[in-house]
């Protein structure tokens, strides 16, 4: 039976407490344990997929087709543990569970209550797969004290009573804030927050305390005495340059160490990090910069495109460049040339997108990555704004758009080289939705097989020709559309192993052009870069040195 960790945040929301998780889990596989991480979400949705990108990042889209936390993919890049659908659980899907069981009967003559029927939920949640792992890493969302987030707290207290003793330990991160005007580090805030999770039954193990400037020992054992914990088990997170120096930095602060003592761990199996030594050498360690826009819509945000950009980094690892990435508004080109706007880049990407706004620019986007012969990826949308423009600007198809952008009903402006897909195979069975299913988790979701042909760049970028990569999407480039476009120079490089589907596409002719309908970004690691951006980010970098 694994053993638990609980992590849980108190002072200010976004203190690094999925990072923080995620850097434990490699520390831990560094010392030979085996790990799994999980995240638990106080939110009402049922899961994370029908939310704005501008309010909660990017949708993490794991093998079995679960859109999850971006939290996930954080998980994902630090331990190379691929992530389930039951990794991620939001309370909307735990009382849909309940309410679900309630109306079948399952709970016939009880009345239903958030103790024992919720948390009882949550604990059968937290005990999935226990014994397949040395080590369950259980991330709470949101800060202590929130409402929302309370079923949660009593889940996890309760879980800890009903396991063995010193099977299951808690770590708190806090916050110190700096005092410029008494010049001092505050630990009030820190000794409030785990009074309040004191307050509901849970005792910290470890807290993991962010701060601006050194920790001084007189604060350390402050902290230790007032929080109850030992003054070994407070450890500093100081802010860092790169996230991926955080499993070198929490080791340096004794964050492995004191887990394994929490525990009683004894003797602690000697860390292994050179892995995390080898990637922290290529973050600082380059040789040249290479400038890459991402022409989208959500560019105000960041993590609306967290493993893009993860993903960019690492090929830029891989090729020891730094990957300076600027976000282009595609909407500032809808009707005008995009050359202002795209000139001096060494590469271009199009990721992926839901909805018309902004589309036009896209396609101009890629009109002027593969008229300039600038690197082009499409992600997604991003190919299939490629195939429209090709579909106009080669084959002749001036009316050429997506089903997605008629979505007035009777509205057909455009010819549909891209349509609503209705119809596919997984494994061995076919998946059926009607147009107007509900809108939560009814995409194409999760890994496919993607079949490769022969002597493609595509082939030869992966080195292999089945490849198995994470889909989320309506629509689909339609095959009838092929011949049309193949006789103009867009290969079509891969298909559904049904050769039905287009997975990819490139363009004939030209340095480095390739759209996929799935996102490789997912699967992206630093100490394994997704072959794509590797790839891509390579291309770049020939672009730079011509420059
Ligand atoms: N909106 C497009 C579709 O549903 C693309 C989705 C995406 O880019 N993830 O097919």
């Amino acid at each position: 039976m694994a053993r638990y960790v609980f992590i849980t945040g108190g002072v200010v929301s976004s203190l690094g407490k999925g990072l923080a998780s995620a850097a434990l889990g490699a520390l831990l596989q560094a010392r030979g344990f085996s790990v799994r991480l999980r995240k638990l979400d106080p939110y009402l949705n049922v899961d994370p997929g029908t939310m704005s990108p501008f309010e909660h990042g990017e949708v993490f889209v794991t093998d079995d087709g679960a859109e999850t936390d971006l939290d996930l993919g954080h998980y994902e890049r630090f331990t190379g543990v691929a992530a389930r659908n039951t990794d991620s659980v939001s309370s909307g899907r735990i009382y849909s569970t309940v309410l679900e069981k309630e109306r079948r009967g399952d709970y016939l003559g009880k009345t239903i209550q958030v103790i024992p029927h919720v948390t009882n939920e949550i604990k059968d949640f937290l005990s999935v797969g226990a014994d397949e792992v040395d080590f369950m890493l259980c991330e709470i969302g949101g800060t202590v004290g929130d409402i929302e987030g309370l079923p949660f707290f009593e889940a996890i207290r309760q879980f800890g009573q009903d396991r063995p003793r010193g099977e299951t330990i808690y770590m708190h991160l806090t916050l110190l804030p700096w005092l410029t005007a008494s010049g001092e580090l505050k630990t009030k805030p820190t000794q409030h927050s785990v009074k309040e999770l004191r307050s509901i039954g849970i005792a910290p193990d470890i807290l993991v305390c962010r701060s601006e400037k050194m920790i001084p020992q007189k604060e350390r054992e402050k902290l230790a005495l007032f929080c109850n914990v030992r003054p070994d088990s407070v450890i500093a997170a100081y802010d860092l340059k790169s996230i991926y120096e955080a499993p070198l930095a929490y080791h340096r602060e004794g964050l492995d160490q004191a887990v394994l003592d929490a525990f009683q761990i004894s003797p602690a199996p000697r860390p292994v990090l050179t892995r995390w030594e080898d990637v922290s050498d290529r973050i600082f360690n380059y040789e040249g910069e290479v400038k890459i826009a991402i022409v989208g819509k959500y560019t105000q945000l960041e993590d609306a495109y967290k493993s893009i950009a993860e993903a960019l980094t690492h090929g830029g690892m891989a090729n020891r460049v730094k990957v300076r990435i600027e976000w282009v508004d595609a909407e500032l080109f809808e009707h005008q040339d995009p050359a202002p706007f795209l000139e001096g880049y060494h590469a271009i990407l199009v990721p992926g997108g839901f909805g018309e706004r902004g589309t036009e620019g896209k396609i101009r986007a890629a009109e002027y990555a593969r008229t300039r012969k600038i690197p082009y990826l499409g992600i997604c949308l991003g190919m299939q704004m490629a195939v429209i423009e090709a579909a106009r600007n080669l084959a002749g198809l001036e009316t050429a758009g997506s089903e997605e952008f008629d979505h007035e009903a009777g509205a057909k402006r455009f010819e549909p080289v891209v349509y609503h897909l209705k119809e596919w195979v997984q494994g061995n069975h076919t998946i059926a939705r009607r147009v107007d299913d509900d809108k939560g988790g009814t995409m194409r979701l999760g890994a496919y097989t993607a079949t490769l042909a022969e002597g493609s760049k595509v082939a030869e970028i992966y080195g292999t020709t089945t490849i198995e990569e994470r889909h989320r999407h309506r629509y689909e480039v339609d095959i009838k559309y092929r011949e049309a476009l193949e006789s103009k120079g867009v290969i079509f490089s891969g298909m559904s192993p049904d050769g039905r589907l287009p997975e990819i596409i490139e363009i004939k002719d030209h340095p480095w052009f390739i759209g996929v309908q799935f996102h490789p970004e997912l699967k992206s690691k630093p100490f394994e870069p997704a072959p794509l951006f590797r790839d891509f980010v390579r291309a770049a970098k020939d672009v730079s040195r011509l420059v």
